[in-house]
């Protein structure tokens, strides 16, 4: 196991105070990135710029998210303690970590199955318990555990997925960034079996949530 330093912990302090000077209040959320050794997430090579806000390859021609993006979306989901979470796209498992980090009953979906294998028993290793890592497509949920009282999304949707949508509580929010070349990060917070409420919020870039041709 590679080490966590005096010297990255120190970085992470850094980081957590670029990415509240983007905007983040979310106490908790500075706090998880301030904790979570994200170089430990990243190939070896690639850990010296572990710190910097940025989005970096993973396997499977997939990328880790950037610190920012990942704390936005976290904050406009408003996780609460016990909060039963789906997360599609688990990549490196650093978003599953920020979730459980806020105490979350989390449930995450990869579709790369070299990721899934790998993050799965890294998060163990490290020392996160999400309640359920599945291998499968992300487009159609997990009815089984359903309903979340949140979903996350973190690949870009060229559209809203209905299975998500009918797996979330009354009550409920999921944030999803939506569109093809460059997304429009949305909240949804269902108001009622069939109501929707829909909030935009600006522009990010994701690698795209890919159809299961398995
Ligand atoms: N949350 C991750 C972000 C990884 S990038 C992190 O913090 O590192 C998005 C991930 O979504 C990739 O790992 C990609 O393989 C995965 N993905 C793409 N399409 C998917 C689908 N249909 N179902 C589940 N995961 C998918």
């Amino acid at each position: 196991m590679r080490k966590d330093t005096l010297k990255h912990q120190g970085k992470r302090l850094q980081l957590a105070k670029v990415v509240e000077d983007k905007g983040i209040r979310d106490e908790k959320v500075l706090d998880a990135i301030k904790k979570i050794p994200r170089h430990l997430f990243m190939d070896s090579s690639f850990e010296d710029h572990a710190y910097q806000d940025k989005a970096f390859p993973i396997a499977a021609d997939q990328t880790i998210s950037q610190p920012y993006t990942v704390a936005f979306q976290t904050e406009v989901l408003q996780v609460k303690k016990g909060d039963m979470v789906l997360e599609i796209g688990t990549g490196s498992g650093y978003q599953t970590a920020v979730l459980c980090e806020l105490g979350a009953k989390v449930y995450s979906i990869e579709r790369q199955l070299e990721l899934f294998k790998r993050t799965k028993l890294f998060l163990s290793k490290i020392g996160y318990r999400p309640r359920y890592l599945a291998f499968g497509d992300g487009y159609k949920g997990l009815p089984d555990y359903a309903p979340f009282d949140r979903i996350i999304v973190t690949a870009g949707a060229p559209f809203v997925p209905n299975p998500l949508l009918s797996q979330l509580k009354i009550g409920g929010r999921m944030v999803i960034p939506v569109g093809k070349d460059t997304q429009i990060m949305t909240l949804l917070e269902r108001k009622s079996e069939t109501e929707f409420e829909k909030t935009e919020f600006g522009n990010f870039r994701f690698v795209p949530l890919l159809e299961d041709r398995n």
